[in-house]
């Protein structure tokens, strides 16, 4: 199964590690940010309740512990997926990380490829991390491959693939129907903060999905609301 790559942020404090970890990732499509301390990571995380979809976070942290972000995040009733990094491997520290609301576990040294396989781990086991699909109207968004379909009333559907962006702004916004969504928050779910900021990388954006919607009649669907962002209403799609 393809899976679309969601946002991680990253918090760790050692500059080496974190660095092969944010390109690591972001060679896999992940779309990474990077949090140094904790306190900086805290801020990351919630400036945005929905910009994240997983976090890596260091036990070991300057300002606030992992541990202590794992507390707070789940007495907030944060939801996301929480996958611990530290060196230490007595059992009785796996027992605190896990008790403090991390999901999963991962000790240094590790590989990057075991890192890769925890992420896909917990994209399968968290049943809120990713559904097999969304659905709005008739539009539908189908994590296994990577497209968006529809179904006529006889029955037989269609489905255009679309590329990682494509999916991930269209997921972003059919979780929220109906609701505008600014420019910002568009930019901050589907790229990482380092991402040369060019003003008009939503808009090329949305431009090229309206494209991919105009293949089922509905590309009118997502609405440009003046100065703010875009709306996506309720499409009427048809093949
Ligand atoms: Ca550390």
């Amino acid at each position: 199964m393809i899976c679309i790559k969601m946002k991680i942020l990253l918090i760790e404090d050692e500059p080496d590690l974190g660095v092969i970890i944010q390109t690591s990732l972001s060679h896999h499509q992940y779309v990474v940010d990077w949090a140094a301390d904790g306190k900086a990571g805290w801020e990351y995380l919630t400036k945005d309740r929905d910009t994240y979809s997983l976090a890596i976070i260091d036990w070991m942290l300057p300002k606030i512990s992992g541990i202590e972000l794992c507390q707070r995040l789940r007495a907030e009733k944060y939801t996301l997926p929480i996958l611990m990094l530290t060196a230490r491997d007595r059992m009785e520290d796996k027992i605190t990380g896990l008790d403090a609301g991390a999901d999963d576990y991962l000790v240094k040294p590790f590989g990057m490829e075991e890192l890769l396989a925890r992420l896909r781990a917990l994209q399968r086991r968290v049943p809120t991390f990713q559904p097999d699909r969304l659905q709005l109207g008739n539009l539908r968004l189908d994590y296994g491959n990577n497209a968006m379909a529809i179904a006529n009333p006889a029955g037989t559907e269609r489905s255009v693939s679309l590329t990682a962006k494509e999916f991930q702004l269209l997921e972003y916004l059919m979780q929220h129907p109906d609701r505008t969504l600014t420019h910002d928050q568009i930019r901050n779910r589907i790229w990482s903060l380092d991402t040369e900021s060019v003003s008009n990388v939503v808009a090329a954006q949305i431009r090229l999905l309206r494209k991919k919607l105009a293949e089922f009649g509905c590309e009118n669907s997502i609405e440009t609301v003046r100065g703010f962002g875009y709306r996506l209403n309720s499409p009427d799609c048809h093949q």
